[in-house]
């Protein structure tokens, strides 16, 4: 067993960003967000971040994070003590320097987790601003948004706002080079809230529409580099909650998809057969990977097999929570990503919520399609 102060010297000598570059993560420029080296990042490569204090990484994909150790057990598929010798192993400290140094990161894990809880709060505080201010859909360029996507059944049930947003992308500097996101783009938006266990407010999801063109997303380039950006942002507090669809629900037959427009197309053709909900992404639809395995066919850009999350499930992961009257439980599979990681990640949602008195069920779209393009077709 290594103690905390062996292992901060580990991580410690190690530059996170380069040895996350070195393993595939692909950064452009100075980013710190770039593809995740263990799943690839999905259908946006731009889910793996290097978090601000440049000594942990997050993927939205995996649902991971954690540290230099983790990312290499991650993406070697080593274990921990495996790990640790391929970043060079631990320092051997006296007693005296492993108290010192453990005292340090003490004070040093204490601030960042205050710090943190400042920021989330202060954070869902912006956003929920931004809610309470939005229209609801109805009369809006949501409401032709979501038609031409084939959606239009009892649009005044649903728990979705439009707002005109502004989109931010990277940094800026000011004179005082405080840094500060900077903002690209602003325009209309179909907004959702995503609320935690309780029913509390606790983030924003937010799709950037093109009014002109009914059913399309907005298009959004990076300034810089004229390349096209995602038009979804997820902000605040994701995992461990749920994008709320309906103002009202029956829980009891639950039906739970990846995406907004996804759930909502199995809405469509099913009506209210059943309560509907939107984990947002992946990661929080199938909680943490206990592990990751090679990929059958996929490789890195170094050539070895890519390592995609394993099936088996960590039972405490934070992740979208499934009520406890709920009785009935279909998991809605995504057809366009990877279909080797997706399914790895269906069955690890599932195990993850098994219980005596639920039935758990998946249903796939045909190879290659999303549920809207079923619905549409
Ligand atoms: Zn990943």
């Amino acid at each position: 067993m290594l103690s905390p102060a062996e292992i901060a010297t580990v991580n410690s000598r190690v530059d996170l960003r380069a040895l996350a570059a070195d393993l595939g993560a692909g950064f452009r420029g100075k980013s710190r967000v770039g593809r995740c080296p263990i799943c690839g990042g999905g259908r946006s490569a731009q889910r793996f971040e290097i978090k601000r204090d440049g000594r942990s990484w997050a993927c939205a994909v995996c649902n991971d994070g954690g540290d230099a150790i983790r990312l290499v057990m991650r993406v070697k598929g080593l274990d921990f003590r495996g790990a640790v010798e391929a970043l060079g192993g631990p320092v051997k400290l006296s007693e005296a320097e492993r108290e010192k140094l453990e005292a340090k990161l003490a004070v040093e894990q204490a601030r960042r987790n205050r710090e943190a809880s400042i920021y989330r709060e202060r954070e869902r505080r912006r956003l929920y601003e931004i809610w309470r201010n939005a229209a609801p859909l109805v009369g809006t360029p949501v409401e032709p948004y979501l038609g031409g996507r084939g959606i239009s059944w009892r649009l005044g049930e649903l728990d979705l706002r439009f707002a005109v947003a502004p989109y931010f992308h990277g940094e800026e500097e000011d004179e005082r080079g405080r840094k500060s996101p900077r903002r690209i783009y602003e325009g209309p938006a179909m907004l959702a809230a995503f609320v935690g266990p309780d029913g509390r407010f606790r983030g924003l999801h937010l799709t950037w529409i093109d009014a002109a063109r009914p059913g399309e997303k907005a298009e959004i380039f990076d300034p810089d580099t004229g390349e096209a950006l995602p038009a979804k942002k997820m902000r605040g507090h994701k995992l461990g909650g749920w994008l709320k669809l309906t103002k009202a629900g029956d829980w009891t037959r639950l039906c739970c998809g990846e995406g907004i427009e996804t759930t909502l197309s199995m809405r469509e053709a099913h009506y209210d057969r059943f309560g509907y909900r939107a984990a947002g992404d992946l990661g929080n639809l199938a909680g943490k990977a206990e592990a990751t395995v090679a990929h059958p066919f996929l490789k890195t850009p170094s050539g070895r097999a890519q390592r995609v999350p394993g099936d088996a499930p960590v039972a405490d992961s934070e992740c979208m929570p499934i009520p406890s009257e709920t009785r009935e439980l279909v998991l809605l599979k995504d057809g366009d990503s990877d279909p080797f990681t997706t399914d790895l990640a269906m069955t690890r949602a599932a195990r993850r919520r098994a219980r005596p008195g639920l039935v758990i069920r998946q249903m796939s779209p045909p190879a290659g399609l999303d549920w809207n393009d079923v619905l549409r077709g």
